[in-house]
């Protein structure tokens, strides 16, 4: 062909591209994945793998990813009539990931199965979900990450692991014991302290017994919290003692909403790979939570409702797991 001659070529015409990668299985056509499960010991998740393999690699769940990102989350902090709401809508797509990572136990399998190497098992689904969306896959691992922190209360967790558990995703903002499954964020960084967790300033203070499974109030901020769509958070807040761990619900176990206001949803151009989750800022005045761990104590065995006796706690040492990473909480 004559490079110089443009008319070979109708403007529309498309050459020297390569088709659309969809309607392919991920999983068959990672090699090196399915060599490593082998390796590691968890064949059994290999079947599974397959399937979910060709549900993310159609045509149809990779659209799913793109109308997601190409819909950012809309911030509703107050509803026509000016009440405070505080939520987050999503695009439905996004909302159709998450049932997706959910109904396959990408949060649970490590949790729920018996099975030998079941945490690895839940990394080789998760390696093939967070190449179709990786914004929905926060909340879909924070849920996963949240089950030690709750077993350090052993009465939270008899209440909230079996929501967070559920392969049912159930996206309703309404009280949690009204829902068929529950997610978790985690409000940790406040705009001075990110890496230096102990520059927090935001406080709690006991509504009466004070202690691990207390009841408190939470004032302050947050600067940074992932899914802030969720069910319930875990806030780290100074108290007694230092930095501890709090479960803050969306709404109170008295059936109203707990006064966690979002201030804004940050821009998504810093969070690669993260870009539509809808982070945002938070404000806690005062904001009514349970004492999940505190800095340098052990848990209660049960939870002390206002009104109850206090437990005296031991002195042990705890490191806790937020959000994939490491964060020890002793002081
Ligand atoms: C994808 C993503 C998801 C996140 N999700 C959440 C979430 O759900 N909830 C939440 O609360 N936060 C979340 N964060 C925020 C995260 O926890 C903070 O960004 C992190 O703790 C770092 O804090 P910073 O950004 O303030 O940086 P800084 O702490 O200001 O650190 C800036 C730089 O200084 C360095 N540095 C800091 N301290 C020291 C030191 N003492 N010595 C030497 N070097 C130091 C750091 O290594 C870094 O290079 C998320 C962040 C990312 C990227």
């Amino acid at each position: 062909m004559d490079p110089d001659d443009y008319s070979a070529h109708e403007p529309d015409e498309v050459f020297n591209q390569p088709p659309a990668l969809a309607n392919y299985n991920l999983f068959e056509y990672d090699l090196p994945l399915r060599e490593a499960l082998h390796r590691e010991g968890v064949g059994w998740i290999e079947a599974q793998a397959h399937e979910y393999g060709a549900l993310l690699g159609a045509a149809e769940t990779i659209q799913l990813g793109e109308l997601a990102n190409r819909h950012p989350p809309l911030l509703r902090t107050h509803d026509r009539f000016g009440h405070r709401i505080d939520e987050v809508e999503f695009h439905p797509a996004w909302h159709e990931l998450l049932r997706i990572g959910i109904a396959h136990a990408n949060h649970s399998l490590a949790w729920t199965s018996a099975r030998p190497g079941a945490h690895v098992a839940r990394s080789v689904l998760n390696l093939l979900r967070h190449q179709i969306d990786e914004g929905s896959s926060c909340p879909i691992t924070m849920a996963f990450a949240v089950i030690p922190a709750l077993r350090v209360q052993s009465e939270l967790a008899a209440e909230w692991e079996p929501r967070v558990l559920s392969t049912d995703y159930d996206p309703r903002c309404i009280p949690a014991p009204q829902k068929r499954g529950a997610l978790f964020g985690m409000a940790m960084t406040e705009r001075q302290g990110g890496s230096d967790l102990r520059a927090n300033t935001t406080r709690a203070q006991p509504l009466c017994a004070a202690g691990p499974g207390g009841e408190y109030a939470l004032i302050g901020h947050k600067w940074f919290c992932s899914a802030p769509m969720s069910d319930a958070f875990l806030v780290l807040a100074q108290a007694k003692g230092g930095l501890s761990c709090f479960l803050l619900p969306r709404w109170k176990p008295d059936g109203t909403r707990n006064s966690f206001h979002l201030i804004r949803l940050k821009s998504s151009s810093a969070m690669p790979g993260h870009a539509f989750l809808g982070r945002k800022a938070v404000g806690l005045r005062p904001s009514w939570t349970w004492f999940v761990i505190p800095a340098s104590t052990a848990p209660a065995d049960r939870r002390r409702r206002c009104g109850a006796p206090s437990p005296k706690p031991a002195i042990t040492q705890r490191t806790v797991t937020l959000s994939g990473s490491a964060y020890s909480i002793n002081r």
